[in-house]
């Protein structure tokens, strides 16, 4: 199966992504985390996106998209993946199209939380980035650029809700239901 996990920052998508990623025995491949690395590493990557990352903007398409064509290529992507933060934007949408196909996503699973719910966990959470001006314009971003894809791929027939708040095993069990 190949699942794409939309939803805004704080929602969970990662914790999810990764239950249940595990749970089909899928990869999780995480955007996020995979710049972190790069980050992390102080590759020459890492170094030109730090600060981005830092102010919560997206990292220039030319740089995502290669990096994520290039996973999607790897030999474990075979029986399908849960993508988690790809894409977040229209021309990501597009890109990727070009490299799959425009119907090759078998679902586009939504987690849905409140505005406060989410703020609250991000700030919990204390990544570097979780810094009160960064969530915020994360926030914004997503409302501006990514969550206009639900809109997308709902006129794909693709689009599943899930309500992201509760005990996260209820959410995993909720989501692989929906999903089944
Ligand atoms: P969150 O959803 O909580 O913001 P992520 O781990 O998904 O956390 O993303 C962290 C950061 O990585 C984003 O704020 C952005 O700077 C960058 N990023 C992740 N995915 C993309 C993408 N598809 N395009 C551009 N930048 C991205």
């Amino acid at each position: 199966m190949r699942i794409l996990f939309l939803g805004a920052p704080g929602v969970g998508k990662g914790t999810q992504a990764e239950r249940v990623g595990a749970a089909l025995s899928i990869p999780h491949i995480s955007t996020g985390e995979m710049f972190r690395r790069h980050v992390g590493s102080r590759t020459s990557l890492g170094l030109r996106i730090e600060e981005i990352l830092d102010r919560g903007d997206l990292v220039p398409d030319v740089l995502t998209v290669e990096m994520m064509l290039e996973r999607l290529r790897e030999p474990d992507t075979v029986n399908g993946y849960i993508l988690d933060g790809f894409p977040r934007n229209l021309a990501q949408v597009h890109a990727l199209d070009g490299a799959i196909g425009d119907y090759a996503l078998d679902a586009v699973l939504v987690l849905e939380a409140p505005n406060e719910v989410l703020k609250e966990r991000i700030l919990a959470r204390g990544r570097t980035d979780d810094t009160e001006a960064s969530v915020s314009n994360r926030l914004d971003v997503y409302e501006r650029e990514t969550a206009p894809l639900i809109h997308v791929y709902r006129e794909r027939g693709l689009v599943v809700k899930v309500d992201g708040t509760g005990e996260i095993e209820e959410i995993t069990a909720k989501i692989l239901m929906a999903l089944a």
